[in-house]
């Protein structure tokens, strides 16, 4: 996986007894090992040449705990094929992931001519995991076993957008509480908060901020929210917190080259290029919904003209369903979701509502090509509240608008699905950045990843 915290750099080779860092496009080293995606800090370590062998165990640690993350259960062979790690290597680690009960046995299976192999997997029990979406209208906490299954969701009373975000963060904290509450209730143990926001997330001056003026959120630090939880905060982008879940569990699982839509009130996407997350020089690539499909076209609330947002973006939808059914469209709440399937349902019957959809499939169509031209994916991954309501109704037209737009060769290669997590894979993403930062890479060093000016490890507390 990917998303949080990659370095694009360098590629390490984690074989104890053969310490190298290969680079980027060196897809198998000396030793012959496969390409790795190993998180920020770990990179750096190893990238410094000041590896211990404590670096060298955290780091096999992170690639056995990933594997058996997104692949599990899977027997010791298997994870030393996955891994390129030794046979001793692995069974060093997860003799000690055993004991520390993160990982658990969960069987054996029969090998040919051999003994039987014990299976492992994660042990959904060992924690659990906050994820909290910070949408455009809403604000849900949801609370996933470490296997990834929602145990406790909530919804935060407050919205966004007509609240000060410092009482919007304290509302946060106190639904994060009284989850772990209900979780500790449980006899289950809150690990970490990861938090998705609709806006540019990253550091600012050592100090972990949110910049999204869409909620009126400028430069809050969310150092009060893990102060408050008494819990380590992550945070990251929405888009790319949804393409971080796509790209674990969901439609985007095998791909390494991808772009994973979000298609929600607002408009953005995670480019996945060789598996880990493309974030630009301030971590903000993927603002897809503010390029330009009109030159000079309708205005977008980010102050500019044409953008793909002001044609795809919730606001626009409703607007289309109000120049095709006024009487029904005028009762439509925008805050609320339902209005949509309505609107799809008035699509079903022909007439203006179903031409407003046509002409929003090629709209959409039209920006996946552009996409598609500009990052070659082997798959696009259609997901957020409406691409998941939405996205199956013009999918259609979307593959053909792409079918014309994009290059022939490169289109043909491209195939365009929607995201199989549903609505809730944002706070599933963000709850991911826990598990990527906490065990996957261990401590995170936000001083230095501030100083350096490259994504980064996204957490505070
Ligand atoms: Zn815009």
């Amino acid at each position: 996986m990917t998303s949080r915290g990659i370095l694009m750099l360098a590629r390490p080779c984690v074989n104890e007894q053969n310490v190298k860092v290969h680079r980027q496009g060196t897809l198998r080293g000396p030793c012959g090992c496969r390409s790795q995606q190993l998180n920020f800090s770990t990179m750096a370590v190893l990238a410094s040449g000041k590896a211990t062998v404590r670096d060298l165990r955290r780091v096999n640690r992170a690639a056995v705990l990933k594997q058996l993350f997104q692949e599990g259960p899977l027997n010791r062979s298997e994870l030393a094929q996955l891994t390129s790690l030794s046979s001793a290597s692995i069974t060093n680690v997860t003799s000690a992931l055993l004991d520390e009960g993160l990982v658990l046995q969960v069987g054996r299976e029969q090998s040919d001519g051999g003994r039987p192999r014990a299976l492992l997997q994660v042990n959904p029990a060992f924690g659990a995991l906050l994820g909290v979406e910070v949408g455009e209208t809403r604000i849900r906490v949801d609370a996933f076993d470490l296997g990834m299954t929602l145990v406790a969701s909530a919804n935060v009373a407050s919205h966004p957008q007509y609240q000060q975000p410092s009482e919007t963060l304290r509302l946060v904290g106190l639904t994060v509480s009284e989850l772990c509450e209900k979780l500790a209730a449980e006899g289950r143990r809150a690990l970490g908060v990861g938090v998705a926001a609709p806006g540019i997330v990253g550091y600012q001056g050592g100090e972990l901020q949110v910049h999204a003026p869409n909620i009126g959120w400028r430069n809050v630090a969310l150092q009060p929210l893990a102060d408050q939880v008494g819990l380590p905060v992550f945070a990251d982008n929405g888009a790319k917190a949804l393409g971080q879940a796509e790209m674990w569990l969901g439609a985007g699982r095998g791909a390494s080259h991808a772009a994973v839509a979000l298609w929600g009130t607002g408009v953005g996407a995670a480019i996945f290029t060789d598996g880990a997350l493309y974030r630009g020089a301030t971590s903000s690539a993927g603002e897809w919904g503010h390029t330009t499909l009109v030159a000079g076209g309708k205005a977008c609330r980010c102050g500019a003209f044409g953008c793909l947002e002001a044609y795809i973006g919730s606001r626009a939808l409703l607007e289309e369903w109000c120049r095709a059914d006024p009487g029904a469209a005028q009762l439509a709440d925008p805050d609320s979701e339902d209005w949509l399937d309505r609107f799809v349902e008035a699509a079903g019957a022909g007439g203006k509502a179903a031409e407003a959809l046509e002409r929003v499939g090629t709209y959409l169509g039209t920006g996946v090509a552009n996409l598609v031209n500009l990052f070659n994916p082997e798959k696009v991954v259609l997901g957020g509240w409406i691409g998941v309501k939405l996205g199956p109704v013009v999918i259609s037209t979307v593959r053909e608008t792409v079918g014309q737009q994009a290059l022939e060769y490169t289109a043909g290669g491209a195939a365009i699905e929607i995201g199989k997590l549903g609505p809730e894979a944002v706070a599933l993403g963000a709850a991911l950045l826990v598990v990527d930062g906490l065990l996957l890479g261990g401590p995170a060093l936000p001083g230095q990843q501030a100083a350096r000016g490259r994504p980064k490890s996204l957490r505070v507390g």
